[in-house]
């Protein structure tokens, strides 16, 4: 009775997601409009200055580099690297990422659509490697969790999936300090679904579990592995539905 009860309410894994969805897509916010009129109209005085085959000033080709824009784009990762979910702003500032690389599309430079904020080591391994050829993984527009697997420590490419396994590839996501960090984060977690199972039913279970279930939103770092975890784990802990039912 207890584990019927139990699939019947699934825990809430994301505030947005459905649970099956175990994947971090980014969401676009959109650029204040005053804004995205600065960026269009630089990114049409660059693609002219391009189509006539003049050298294009500095301050034109840094327009990417715009504080707003970088606000916006930091914020749609919610201060992450748009690859591995590293939390980079507590670090350093962060690379605003141009998905299809700026050598090879200038004309792409300044489109806010292809831009987005990465680690430095992700930025590096990317460098100018032409998603157009082989395409990588864009969290931006593809859905993730269809290309890539998050078991325990390790994102694998999906042997279905050729953007998976590139993606895996070029970006090294299980370098080693990815694997330890992401270690340590389902370890602690693991501590506290122990701490979670062994309590009694009661209020401050309840805090436990909401504790578990903020820990999988997208705003936490490696939440693609947590998420995965956590959907391993919480199914075959005791059911608190009568809790968060007296908690409503
Ligand atoms: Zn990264």
């Amino acid at each position: 009775m207890r584990r019927m009860r139990l699939l019947e309410s699934p825990i809430r894994i994301s505030e947005h997601e459905d649970r099956d969805a175990l994947v971090i897509r980014i969401h676009r916010l959109g650029l204040p409009e005053e804004v995205s009129n600065r960026l269009l109209e630089k990114t049409l005085e660059l693609q002219e200055v391009l189509r006539v085959g003049d050298q294009p000033r500095a301050a034109l080709l840094n327009g990417y580099r715009d504080r707003e824009v970088k606000n916006v784009i930091k914020a749609e990762t919610h201060g992450k690297c748009a690859y591995c979910e590293s939390k980079i702003d507590h670090v350093y500032f962060g690379d605003i990422e141009h998905i299809k690389p700026k050598s090879l599309y200038p004309q792409l430079r300044l489109t806010y659509e292809n831009l987005t904020y990465v680690c430095a080591v992700c930025n590096n391994h990317k460098r100018d490697y032409d998603s157009d050829t082989d395409p990588l993984v864009n969290p931006c527009e593809d859905e993730p969790g269809e290309h890539l697997i998050a078991l325990g420590t390790l994102v694998l490419g999906n042997p279905h999936s050729q953007k998976g396994i590139a993606t895996e590839q070029v970006l090294d996501l299980n370098r080693a300090e990815l694997v330890n960090r992401r270690m340590d984060r389902i370890k602690s977690l693991h501590n506290l679904a122990q701490l979670y199972a062994q309590m009694d039913d009661g209020r401050r279970k309840e805090i436990v579990r909401s504790e578990l279930e903020e820990e999988s939103s997208d705003s936490k770092e490696y939440s693609f592995c947590v998420r995965a975890y956590l959907s391993n784990v919480l199914e075959e802990l005791p059911d608190d539905a009568d809790v968060r039912a007296d908690a409503e």
